[in-house]
């Protein structure tokens, strides 16, 4: 029987256990806060801040949400940063990507303080990650590393393989593959966009991540018997509905299903997971910033 990996209650579970978290920042008298900054009006952006900061409510995170005009100068959005990063009662800052062409996102990312960059983008927090001595793991491979170690797979040893090389997801993950400690230890190929004959480095996988962006390119003909699958991937296509599209990951399932020994679904697999650890990041936060232990999941 292959097991459907259920994204939604592992991330509920996280949720849960963050709980006694924030009660020791409690007893301590700190209040973690989260800061969402968006400079776009595009929907779906909307809805991922709207989701983060309800995400935050319900686990007795503070939400700061701040809207920046688009058209606005990019000055607007750095001076923005710079007052969260002086501000002493907001913990994390989350700028949500991406920002309009006439910002650098890059900037932006810098404009960041270390401390409070709680999607581990900041190049310090990525050379920290490289070196094996993560501040903050980027939220999605951490969700990940989460689902994999919560299907009951140990990664230590195995072949690992990654589709897709970006900077939030790709890159990441196979740092947090290939470290000396739990959830690591794994022979990890990274594929990308120049691959040649991906089949054959996808067959090789015990733990295949797919993060390409491209609807259902891995299927069952590319994976190999007994393999963990992990669809990270989130594509609108057109679908005969009231909404006209509908979602779909990187993998095709229902021929996965059948090779795979446990696979993610999409919707309810990786997307939940990648909320969560925002959350369990931002609580991380408040810890360092005000010297308390807390005891993470
Ligand atoms: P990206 O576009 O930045 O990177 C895609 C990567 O895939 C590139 O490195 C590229 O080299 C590689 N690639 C593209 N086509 C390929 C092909 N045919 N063969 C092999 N490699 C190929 O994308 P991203 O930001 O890493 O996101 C990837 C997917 O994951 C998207 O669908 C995105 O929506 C989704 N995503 C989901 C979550 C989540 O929480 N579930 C989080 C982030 C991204």
């Amino acid at each position: 029987m292959t097991e459907i990996i259920d994204g939604n209650a592992v991330a509920q579970s996280i949720r849960d256990d963050l709980a006694t978290a924030i009660d020791q920042l409690a007893d301590a008298g700190h209040t973690p806060t989260l800061a969402t900054v968006l400079m776009s009006d595009d929907p779906a952006s909307e809805t991922y801040v709207s989701m983060k900061q309800s995400d935050c409510e319900e686990v007795g995170i503070e939400a700061l949400d701040i809207d920046i005009d688009p058209d606005a100068d990019a000055a607007k959005l750095y001076d923005t940063v710079s007052d969260l990063n002086a501000d002493e009662d907001v913990n994390g800052i989350l700028v949500q990507m991406p920002v309009p062409d006439h910002v650098s996102d890059r900037q932006v990312l810098r404009a960041i303080d270390p401390r409070k960059d709680v999607d581990g983008f900041h190049p310090e927090n990525v050379g920290r990650l490289v070196a094996g001595d993560a501040r903050y793991k980027p939220c999605t491979p951490h969700g990940i590393q989460k689902l994999v170690e919560s299907a009951g797979v140990d990664t230590e040893g195995k072949e690992a393989v990654v589709v897709g090389r970006s900077d939030i997801v790709g890159k990441p993950m196979a740092n947090l593959f290939i470290q000396k400690a739990p959830g690591g230890n794994a022979t990890t190929t990274v594929c990308h966009s120049r691959t040649e004959d991906l089949p054959q480095k996808t067959r090789e996988a015990d733990i295949l991540v797919a993060a390409a962006g491209v609807p259902e390119m891995i299927d069952g003909e590319m994976v190999k018997d007994g393999a963990t699958v992990i669809d990270v991937g989130i594509n609108r296509v057109d679908a005969d509905n009231d909404k006209g599209y509908e979602l779909v990951g990187d993998v095709e399932f229902e021929s996965t299903k059948e090779k795979a020994s446990a696979i993610t679904p999409v919707p309810g697999g990786v997307g939940p997971m990648t909320r969560a650890m925002l959350l369990y990041n931002t609580v991380k936060a408040t810890g360092l910033q005000h010297d308390v232990t807390v005891d993470l999941p």
